[in-house]
């Protein structure tokens, strides 16, 4: 059994969901202080990346821990066990998707996981930077 009603699962999901707002604003706040221009949530872009940088043909997603099934911290929820682990595939599926859409448009698709990004935002932000520029 799930040792929360589905009131509390509901509250604890959807804590889930605004702690990621918060660790994209974060990297938005590392990479703009690092002088790399972005932009958010860019309507029309598929699979709704959270940063995204035309000229540079890069998209970048936060993908949470949760969400998106973390090898480290991914834990299904003990009740709906069936509903949870289809979502969970179905995220897989679509992010694979997505990815393979921008490469075989020649963008790069960088994923960086909520985990990362609570441990050093900056170092992240770095890496994407890394990762922008090393296209030709
Ligand atoms: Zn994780």
């Amino acid at each position: 059994m799930d040792r929360l009603n589905p009131e509390q699962r509901r509250r604890t999901m959807r804590a889930v969901r605004s702690s990621r707002t918060s660790l994209e604003d974060q990297l938005a706040h590392e990479l703009w202080t690092r002088g790399f221009r972005y932009r958010r949530n860019q309507v029309g872009l598929f699979g709704r990346p959270d940063f995204s940088n035309q000229r540079r043909r890069l998209v970048v997603f936060v993908d949470s821990c949760f969400w998106h099934g973390c090898p480290v911290h991914y834990r299904a929820p003990t009740s709906n066990v069936q509903y949870w682990s289809e979502k969970l595939e179905r995220n897989r599926m679509r992010d694979s998707a997505v990815d393979a859409y921008y490469a075989g448009r020649g963008w790069t698709s960088i994923r960086v996981w909520e985990h990362d990004l609570k441990l050093d935002p900056g170092r992240e932000a770095e890496q994407v930077i890394e990762r922008a520029g090393a296209r030709p």
